[in-house]
């Protein structure tokens, strides 16, 4: 049953502009589910969103549903049909992110944190108009050995294994999009090299993987209760 999917996609819409991720009607999310994508309706507000609204498109992108899909259905259609590895796939509108994206420039390694999207840099994909097969493909030429890009003049897009993990993605790729916007407000960012990238890719790794916590073991039950059990 894809209702608790559908609950997921539109808590994290409503999260989103929550944030300050997002605004209005503007991005979109999808989920992988079953042999197709769920995926937000266009031009919904997402406060008003019930799960019978979520679009469901199969693997040929045809859609299924009470709402007209996202007029980006083909961006993630084709991500999803593209990158297996891929669960969900995130696009939103992000201020920071957006504004490189209107210079039209890559994020590039003045910060480790970078690597997070996969490589070296966080490309701006070219432009096109929204909705469009164009877009689809320049985004995914963009996306080529990463998990995130910006689209020119338009916004940025994340992807991820699960909804969680593309989303925590996008809010990744906003904070760096910001740090970078300030710092070059002041001069000229030092870039890592690229074997400071790699050592970074190889940190990363390990990083955040916590030790199991010991195991507690189970409380013995008193006495006198088991023998009166016992005793009726
Ligand atoms: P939809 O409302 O059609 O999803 O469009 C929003 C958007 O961000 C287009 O790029
Ligand atoms: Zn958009």
């Amino acid at each position: 049953m894809s209702l608790a999917l559908r609950r997921q996609l539109i808590a994290a819409c409503r999260h989103m502009n929550a944030s300050g991720l997002n605004q209005g009607t503007a991005g979109n999310l999808s989920v992988r589910w079953r042999n197709g994508v769920l995926l937000t309706p266009t031009g919904m507000d997402y406060a008003s969103l019930e799960p019978a609204d979520i679009v469901f498109l199969d693997r040929h992108g045809q859609p299924q549903g009470r709402r007209l899909p996202s007029s980006e259905w083909r961006l993630h259609h084709d991500i999803l049909a593209r990158r297996p590895e891929v669960g969900a796939v995130v696009h939103n509108h992000a201020p920071f992110a957006t504004a490189l994206a209107c210079l039209r420039r890559d994020i590039p390694a003045f910060h480790y944190m970078v690597a997070v999207a996969g490589g070296d840099s966080i490309r701006c994909a070219g432009y096109a108009t929204f909705g469009s097969q164009e877009l689809s493909d320049l985004a995914l030429a963009a996306l080529a050995d990463r998990k995130a890009c910006l689209l020119a003049n338009h916004g940025m897009l994340a992807l991820g294994e699960s909804l969680a993990a593309a989303m925590k993605l996008a809010v990744e790729v906003e904070a760096l999009a910001a740090q970078y916007c300030r710092a070059l407000a002041v001069g000229n960012p030092v870039l890592l090299s690229a074997p400071d990238m790699q050592r970074v890719q190889q940190q990363f790794k390990g990083y955040g993987h916590q030790p199991p916590l010991p195991r507690r073991r189970a409380r013995a039950r008193p006495a006198a209760i088991s023998s009166r059990r016992r005793s009726r």
